[in-house]
């Protein structure tokens, strides 16, 4: 008698943000062996990401093990690596395990959902200056940085280098800078005064940075208008039509109008523009897929790459008909590739073409502030926006620990003027002083 084996489906996933969470879990109970590529241990809630930086929220907090997202998707198994390249005709993906060990995983389906990277348009060299906000790393360096600045200032003798170290330059005013910005200020005007004996925290200059003509420009313009009003109430320094055209490590120098200047300031956050992973280039090469101009991979309407349909390209990666690069786009698009997986492992005719549904967007200004955009030219801000965010992001959140902690450090930070999670480790402490250094030779730390 002769038995033949049934070989099952293989679905790769790379990456599990939240188009790759969303994907895989759609494909419980397909009859598929699904694995999940992460390059982290982790799946980020990338919108309260700036709470960690900011010190208002645990990296635990925004941050859920992988594993744990799967534990009972019986069909599906996590592993952890960095996607490095795509064999395409062989239906092999490369990874590489921290550490450089190389694997390679087969597949018969492939999801590609590993989100996009910064982009500094051209001048990389200001990353070293200015990190940008995207991981859970970049958002324990950016605490580290911003905590530091005080600590570092309360050491100075020379008012110059105190303004230095207190000036906090934010470039990029999409969601992520205004949520900075006015973190950054409530954190010197109402969190640390009383705290130092050599400064006044509320002297900290926070300034917004950027090179369209309003805050929040993906806004409708009352609620850019409302954002910017209320940001300049809690002391932030807003310069739109402000160009950045070099970052060093004391300073960043904008164009406006108006003519070139040169701002003093120790700490900067870069949030501004996206661009395609190199993986996606990769990608793209191989396949022959259009891109855009940040190199994001331009989709059919099934989310598959023209000539390819085993393979889907979701969430911040995938270009398609200008939907922008939000967590919706991302969550629905995810949803739909694994559903449509999942149709096409049953036998079942190809679905409808992937319509996203637009449920509105919204920022946060400040505690008890923030404006959203919603369908239907509904507009909300002041405390009704603010307490709306709260209710989506809380909802949004993994369940259990991550609610009930959240929940609780909210009330501390928002009702009270604490910021619970302000550790600086020694490792990064040591590591502020080195690159402060060696830009100003001539100007050691004084300690009096
Ligand atoms: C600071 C910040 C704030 C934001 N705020 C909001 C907001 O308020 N509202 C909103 O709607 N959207 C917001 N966004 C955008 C939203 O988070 C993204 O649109 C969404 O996360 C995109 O999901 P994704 O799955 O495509 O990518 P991501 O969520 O970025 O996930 C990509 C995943 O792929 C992994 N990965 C990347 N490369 C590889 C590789 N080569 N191999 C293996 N794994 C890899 C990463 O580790 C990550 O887990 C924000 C984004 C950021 C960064």
């Amino acid at each position: 008698m002769e038995m033949t084996e049934k070989v099952q489906h293989r679905v790769v996933v790379i990456g599990a943000g939240f188009a790759g969470r969303y994907a895989a879990r759609a494909l419980r109970g397909a009859d598929a062996h699904v694995t999940v590529l992460n390059a982290t241990n982790h799946h980020v809630f990338a919108p309260l990401v700036y709470q960690v930086a900011t010190g208002v929220l645990s990296p635990g907090e925004v941050a859920t093990p992988v594993r744990e997202l799967f534990r009972r998707q019986d069909n599906a198994e996590v592993l952890l690596g960095w996607a490095t390249d795509v064999d395409v005709e062989g239906r092999v993906v490369t990874a590489i395990a921290p550490g450089g060990l190389p694997y390679q995983l087969p597949y018969d389906t492939l999801v590609v959902a590993a989100g996009a990277a910064q982009s500094y348009f051209g001048n990389d060299g200001f990353a070293e200056h200015a990190p940008g906000l995207k991981t859970l790393d970049d958002a324990v360096e950016l605490r580290a940085r911003i905590f530091s600045a005080f600590e570092m200032a309360e050491l100075e003798t020379d008012p110059a280098a105190v303004q230095r170290w207190l000036t906090f330059v934010i470039v990029g005013a999409g969601p992520t800078g205004v949520e900075l910005a006015g973190q950054i200020a409530e954190i010197a005007h109402r969190t640390l005064p009383g705290e130092y004996r050599r400064i006044d925290p509320a002297g900290a200059r926070i300034v917004l940075l950027d090179a369209a003509d309003r805050v929040l420009p993906a806004y409708r313009p009352r609620s850019s208008a409302k954002a910017e009003k209320r940001l300049r109430k809690l002391g932030v320094e807003v310069h739109v039509g402000a160009k950045v055209v070099d970052v060093d490590a004391t300073g960043v120098v904008f164009e406006t109008g108006a003519g070139t200047r040169r701002l003093e300031a120790l700490t900067k956050v870069w949030s501004a523009g996206v661009a395609a992973p190199s993986l996606a280039g990769r990608i793209a090469a191989a396949t022959g897929a259009e891109t855009d101009r940040a190199g994001r991979i331009k989709v059919e309407p099934d989310l598959t790459v023209a000539g390819h349909p085993e393979i889907f390209v979701v969430g911040d990666l995938m270009s398609r008909d200008g939907l922008p690069g939000v967590a919706q786009v991302a969550i629905q698009g995810g949803g739909y590739v694994g559903r449509t997986v999942k149709r096409r492992l049953a036998g079942r005719q190809a679905g409808r073409p992937f319509r996203y549904l637009d449920k509105g967007t919204m920022a946060v200004v400040s505690r008890f502030s923030a404006v959203a955009d919603l369908p239907g030219g509904l507009r909300l801000s002041g405390l009704a926006g603010w307490l709306l965010w709260l209710l989506v992001h809380w909802a949004y959140l993994p369940k259990g620990r991550n609610r009930v902690g959240s929940l609780a450090r909210w009330t501390v930070a928002f009702l009270g003027r604490r910021r619970p999670e302000r550790a600086v480790t020694s490792h990064q402490a040591l590591s502020r002083t080195a690159p402060r250094a060696s830009a100003e030779p001539d100007h050691e730390p004084a300690l009096r």
